[in-house]
Formats: C-alpha cells, sequence, structure tokens
C-alpha cells in the first residue's frame, strides 16, 4: 500500500515539474542600501510606520456599515507590511503601533467570533465583509508569526470558526461562501488564503476541511469562480464572463457575476496555491500557471502592470491607448504577490523576471517622491496624481496595500534549495540565508548601481570554507551576459532566462562580477513604439524641457529590427529623477524644413521617476507615435 501511494505521488510531483520549493531568507538578513535601500526606509518611516493604527481600527468597534463597503480591510493590509517590515527594521515606534491596533481588533471581536463593523443583519452577505474578515485574519496571523504571540492566533481561529458555522457547509445563512459578495464569488473566495495558512499554523483539521468546501465552491461550482477548469481550458482571463454565469452589464465598479476583475482573482489563485501545499492536488498549481502565464502574454504592459478599471482587458496589445484608469496598485501588489508565490513554489526564474520588471517600473512609479502615498491608477502616459478616498475615509485600498509590493521584493530577493543559494535580484546591501540541506548560513556583500548599470559585484562573506553552488539570475530580456568568478569567467557561458550556477568550494572575500547587456531595445505596438533599457521602460517627461514629449518619430527609421544607437546616460537635472539618459532620435514633425530635417536631441527617464512630481503640468509618455504615410 505504501509503495503504491508513493509511486502515484512521484506521478502527480513529475507531471507538474516540480521539485521542492525554495526557502526564503529571513526578513532583515537580506538588507537593502543604495537608492532602493533609501526608498525602503523613507517608505518604511513616512508611510508604515506613519500610519494611525487608531484610525483604522476605529471601523471595527462601530458596526455601522450599511452601504456594503470595505473599511475594515485597512488594517488587514496594513499589518501584511507592517508586521514584515518591522521584522525587518526592528522599528520601536513601528511595534508600538502594530501593538496599539491589535489592542483595539482584539477588543472588537464578539463572543460569536465576528470582528467586522456589518450589523448581523448584513453580515456574510452582498458586500466586503467576507473580504474584510480575509484581511482581518491575514493581519492576525502576521502578528502572531511576528512575535509568536497565540492570543493573535486565537482570535484568527475564532473568527474562522464563525465564518465556518455562518458559511460553511452547515452554515446558519444557508448558502455557501462563494455566493457572497461580488465578482462571481472572487472576494469571498479569496479567504482561503488565510484559512489555509490557519491550518499550516495549527493543524486543527476542521480549518483544512473548511479549504476543501471552499475549493469545492471555487472550481466545481457551474455559478462559482471556476478557476480551475475556465483556466485549463485556456479561457483567457479577460474572456471568462459568462460559463454558467449571466454576466452583468452595468458597467459599473462592482458586479455579482462578472469574473474579470484581476485584484480579486489573483487572490484567489494565491489561496489555491497555498492548498495545493498542504494537498498535493496538482489540478490546481496547473491552473494558476495557466492563468499566470496567459497574464504575462496578454495582460502586462511593459511597465509589468495590468489591467483597466481593475478588470482583464487583453490589455497588453491595446497598452499605448489612452486608458487613464490603469495598473491600480493593488493589482499591482497582489501580482508581485502571486509572482513571487509562484517563484517559490516553481523556482522558475521567468516569475522572478516579472517581478522586477513590476517592480523597478510601476511598483515605484505607483509611490510619491517621499513615500507617503501611492498612486491609485498610474497612466502610461498622462500625469501622476493621489488616489481618492474610500468609504468616507482619508485612505483607499491601495494605499493600504502599497507597501505589501516592497516586501514580495524583499522576500524573493535571496533564496534556497537544498544546497544552492539564489539571488534573484540585484542591489546593493547584504544578503544571508542558511542552505536547507545542511542548515550552513551563506552571506554575499553586494555592491552594484543595477538597473542603472548592467554590472554587479557580490563579495563571499560565507564565516566558514565550505562547498556550495551559487545561483545567478540572467534575466531573460539580456541579449548577453558574463559571469566571473576572482576574475575569470565561468565555463559554461550565461543564458539569459535561465540561472547561472556557480558550485565551488567558497573562501571569503571571493568576488563574482557580473555584466549584464543593457542595449536599449525598441518595442513596436499599431504605429507607437516605446524603449526598454534593461529591466526599464523609459519616458519622456516635460521637466526636461526638450520639446513637445508627443512628437511622432519619423516613419520606418526606428524599429525592433534597427534600434537607435542613441542613448547615453548623463547627469540628472535633479535628485527625483533616478535616470537620464541623452538621445539624438529621427522625430519631428516639419522635417521638409532645413532646420527641421535635424534630429532633435531629447532626453529619457525611468519610467518610475516619470511624472513624479505629481501635478498636471508635469506630464511624461512612454509610447510614442509614428507618422503614417500616404496610403497607409
Ligand atoms: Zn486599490
Amino acid at each position: 500500500m505504501k509503495g503504491v501511494f508513493v509511486s502515484c505521488l512521484v506521478t502527480v510531483v513529475s507531471a507538474v515539474a516540480v521539485a521542492e520549493p525554495n526557502t526564503l531568507a529571513v526578513l532583515g538578513e537580506v538588507r537593502l542600501k543604495g537608492p532602493m535601500g533609501e526608498r525602503l526606509d523613507r517608505m518604511l518611516r513616512n508611510h508604515v510606520v506613519a500610519t494611525d493604527t487608531e484610525y483604522i481600527t476605529a471601523p471595527f468597534l462601530e458596526k455601522t456599515e450599511r452601504h456594503g463597503w470595505w473599511q475594515t480591510e485597512f488594517w488587514g493590509k496594513y499589518m501584511h507590511a507592517a508586521v514584515p517590515l518591522w521584522t525587518y527594521s526592528g522599528n520601536e515606534e513601528l511595534k508600538r503601533k502594530i501593538d496599539a491596533g491589535l489592542a483595539t481588533i482584539l477588543a472588537s471581536q464578539e463572543p460569536s467570533g465576528y470582528i467586522g463593523n456589518y450589523p448581523d443583519e448584513l453580515r456574510c452577505g452582498e458586500g466586503w465583509d467576507v473580504w474584510g474578515m480575509k484581511y482581518t485574519m491575514l493581519g492576525l496571523m502576521h502578528y502572531y508569526d511576528g512575535t509568536g504571540d497565540k492570543k493573535a492566533l486565537d482570535a484568527c481561529a475564532k473568527v474562522c470558526d464563525y465564518l465556518i458555522g455562518q458559511l460553511g457547509p452547515e452554515g446558519k445563512r444557508g448558502y455557501p461562501l462563494y455566493k457572497s459578495g461580488n465578482w462571481a464569488g472572487y472576494a469571498s473566495s479569496s479567504v482561503l488564503e488565510p484559512v489555509v495558512w490557519l491550518y499550516k499554523r495549527t493543524k486543527e483539521q476542521r480549518f483544512l476541511d473548511f479549504a476543501s468546501f471552499l475549493v469545492k465552491g471555487m472550481t466545481e461550482a457551474e455559478d462559482g469562480p471556476r478557476l480551475v477548469d475556465l483556466a485549463l481550458k485556456g479561457i483567457s482571463v479577460a474572456d471568462r464572463n459568462g460559463y454558467g454565469l449571466q454576466p452583468d452589464k452595468n458597467g459599473g465598479y462592482v458586479m455579482k457575476r462578472n469574473r474579470s476583475k484581476a485584484y480579486e482573482m489573483m487572490s484567489c489563485y494565491q489561496g489555491l496555491i497555498e492548498y495545493y501545499e498542504v494537498t498535493g492536488k496538482e489540478d490546481l498549481l496547473k491552473a494558476a500557471i495557466a492563468t499566470v502565464d496567459q497574464i504575462i502574454r496578454d495582460e502586462i504592459n511593459l511597465a509589468g502592470g495590468s489591467a483597466c478599471s481593475e478588470s482583464w482587458f487583453h490589455g497588453a496589445k491595446k497598452q499605448h491607448r489612452p486608458y487613464v484608469h490603469l495598473q491600480e496598485t493593488c493589482v499591482v501588489t497582489t501580482w508581485m504577490r502571486l509572482a513571487e508565490k509562484l517563484l517559490t513554489v516553481t523556482g522558475d526564474p521567468r516569475y522572478a523576471d516579472e517581478l522586477e520588471k513590476t517592480f523597478y517600473n510601476i511598483y515605484l512609479a505607483s509611490m510619491n517622491r517621499d513615500a507617503t502615498e501611492f498612486a491609485a491608477y498610474t497612466p502610461l502616459n498622462g500625469y501622476r496624481y493621489r488616489g481618492h478616498h474610500h468609504c468616507y475615509m482619508h485612505t483607499n485600498c491601495c494605499n493600504a496595500n502599497g507597501p505589501r509590493g516592497f516586501v514580495a521584493f524583499l522576500r524573493a530577493f535571496f533564496q534556497a534549495n537544498g544546497t544552492k543559494a539564489i539571488m534573484n535580484f540585484y542591489a546593493s546591501g547584504k544578503q544571508q540565508i542558511k542552505l536547507p540541506a545542511n542548515g550552513e548560513k551563506v552571506i554575499f556583500e553586494t555592491y552594484t548601481q543595477y538597473p542603472k548599470k548592467g554590472f554587479v559585484r557580490m563579495v563571499n562573506h560565507t564565516a566558514k570554507q565550505i562547498p556550495f553552488t551559487l545561483s545567478v539570475r540572467i534575466p531573460a530580456w539580456c541579449a548577453s551576459a558574463s559571469v566571473r568568478v576572482n576574475g575569470k569567467a565561468v565555463e559554461q557561458p550565461p543564458k539569459p532566462g535561465t540561472y547561472c550556477d556557480i558550485t565551488r568550494t567558497w573562501t571569503i572575500g571571493d568576488v563574482v562580477e557580473v555584466n549584464f547587456d543593457m542595449t536599449v531595445r525598441v518595442h513596436e505596438l499599431d504605429h507607437y513604439i516605446a524603449f526598454t533599457y534593461g529591466p526599464i521602460l523609459l519616458a519622456r517627461d516635460t521637466r526636461f524641457h526638450d520639446g513637445p514629449i508627443d512628437e511622432v518619430f519619423r516613419r520606418g527609421q526606428v524599429t525592433a529590427k534597427n534600434p537607435p544607437q542613441f542613448l547615453l546616460a548623463v547627469r540628472s537635472p535633479s535628485d527625483d529623477i533616478w535616470m537620464t539618459f541623452s538621445a539624438t532620435v529621427p522625430m519631428g514633425s516639419h522635417h521638409e524644413n532645413p532646420e527641421g530635417f535635424n534630429w532633435p536631441e531629447i532626453r529619457f527617464c525611468d519610467y518610475a521617476s516619470a511624472g513624479n512630481l505629481w501635478e498636471p503640468a508635469n506630464a511624461y509618455r512612454t509610447w510614442f507615435p509614428v507618422e503614417y504615410g500616404l496610403g497607409e
């Protein structure tokens, strides 16, 4: 019997080609310096520590939510970043804020276990009550993870027991959980993630049973989210409405029966991957991978962002058009978490490529200069501005979610598997991790200006002289790269889109030097062109005062096959602009004129810096029109 079970297990695992998942570094053992370290410190100080936890927990004491709104998501989202960043920094003021918020949350818990702000008759139904409980559960477990304080875990278990009693198989409300809330059950069903977290931490069978009940609703109910069958049939995320549900046609923000909402859908896959981790049910992982791969192909733009009005829309091929409700920060951070999770589970560097692109472009673009705020929407062309107020509060979903994106970047930065230490990202700082195979701690000190420059220098600081493999990620965008150890090139030339494995007995002071080819690439789309430098999307910005940023490129002169030899890094005019490049390019509207014939010299900056004054006068553009000719 035992033999049959094992052989089945082997078949199951090899079918999806999943080896052991990567392990993560302890937060704080990957420390950033340079521009990213400063950015993180600024966000920590001005956003996370500065958050008024009394303000965001006050609604839990009120129970007056009659609009079906989402005031109860803000605290859990805050904790998603606050606790990991307290672990990262040890900031005592942050710990006091976290403790004050937790005290209010615990005081608000009813004997039934409920934590929320809906009156009893409106709970667990329409609106965002279950969604709020999801974030509350995540917040409580982050507290438990960070402090080991069991009262937070007990409170979380009581919330889950309340949910089981209301919306479980024998629930008092008389309908299954996926029937509550919005977006064909996506919003409520995404509570799967904390339910599995709770099972992982308590090993209580009733929580795994509840998770199985949720997964059934998410995958088997004809009118439910249908996250597996539609994915495995190859139905694109933008085309999953219908299929057993008459779609809503009202065009409003909240849809009861549509399946196009990006953030809520991805949150469900996050839970399904967690459930796969405890049950080994491979279809769930396959469906998540199929969906994410399709999102990468059809939805992700050059800034690593996606979705319009938070919905999938085949956005990759429309990214040059003037959509404004683009790349909502909640969608961005949820995408980063999902990419980080798949990278960890599968070890596939494509997910690191995606996470890196999103981080350096749309994620940093959505954060304002002093990191006090995140934008709600960030277009690819236009100007940046602050987001809305939500639910009669001076905050919104995106400000609450923003810091989580940085945590995803940190968690993916340096991972390990067996005797491999895996360097996924490059930034100055110190990286430490324990190898799971033998418990040895591996340490590197990195100096780089990446991605401003393609050179990275890593010095081994591992105390003991020990053998291990350092896996260095070679991004897929990179046409060529070189890797040298103590000045000597590695034997196998590094291949883009893979890891370059360096296996040796390491001595303190061993130096690894990596050079990435950062040659600018041209992207063409429907008579528009855009430029990327390494992972960075380039933009024109009105602060350079170098002509109209909407001016056309001359027909046929700059194409993907004929990229310009044009980019020179130059001094930035202000500290607000991270990267500046000078270029002499074939553009202009009056080239019949002898002076107009000459190419202008213009500037580009990184997309994250473009428009970061957050005012209409500071406009930017990433997709540039190409002149049409007669007969086109
Ligand atoms: Zn949002």
